[in-house]
């Protein structure tokens, strides 16, 4: 019979894990609101701010909306994954999210891509985020940042996956529509250069 891992306690806090987390936004300022979003991450506690991927403009998927920024980070967390994720959720609630409509516009979406080497698969998180493989605009401030960081599902790097998704139509054409955005846009084309 597996064991169920022990909940952590005081004297045994939970061990440091890598985690990526995928930022967007295409509500309001969004650059100032990932800008805040990131500082807000920083001070909560159990988790640090390692890097950060510059920032990307990308076409919405679903209804017609305003277009995103989206960008990747990656945190050292001492906290359980669920536990990381209502961290993640309060400071989606705290910047003005409101869950409605799916697919819908949002003044700021956290998403946690990639949690260590583990797999989760519980009734509110699921870990590498099932579509990470598909999204240019996770893959790409992704690889800038972790290109060689291994998916436990396809035990592809995350540079590997955005080669694969640029050998797709639809992936590849996601990929040609994402634009640098802000200051860096006047820079070589960043994470895409490194990659293509
Ligand atoms: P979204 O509206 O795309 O932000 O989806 C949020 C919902 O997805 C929440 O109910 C979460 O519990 C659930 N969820 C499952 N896996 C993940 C994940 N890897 N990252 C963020 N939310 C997740």
């Amino acid at each position: 019979m597996a064991l169920a891992r022990p909940a952590a306690t005081a004297q045994q806090p939970e061990p440091l894990e890598r985690v990526a987390i995928a930022l967007g936004s295409n509500l309001g300022d969004s650059r100032t609101t990932l800008e805040l979003a990131l500082k807000a991450l920083e001070r909560c506690e159990g988790v640090r701010l390692i890097r950060r991927s510059s920032w990307y403009r990308s076409a919405p998927i679903g209804p017609v909306q305003p277009h995103f920024i989206n960008g990747c980070a990656l945190l050292e967390v001492s906290l359980a994954p669920e536990a990381l994720l209502e961290v993640l959720q309060a400071t989606e609630h705290r910047f003005g999210r409101r869950r409605a409509e799916r697919w819908g516009p949002r003044t700021l979406d956290l998403d946690l891509i990639l949690f260590g080497t583990q797999r989760i698969a519980t009734e509110r998180l699921e870990v590498p985020h099932p579509r990470m493989a598909e999204r240019a605009f996770v893959l790409v401030p992704l690889a800038e940042i972790a290109a060689n960081w291994i998916d436990p599902v396809s035990g592809r790097s995350v540079a590997e996956l955005a080669a694969a998704l640029a050998e797709d139509l639809k992936g590849g054409e996601a990929l040609a529509a994402l634009e640098p955005e802000g200051p860096q846009s006047g820079r070589k084309r960043s994470g895409m250069a490194q990659l293509f």
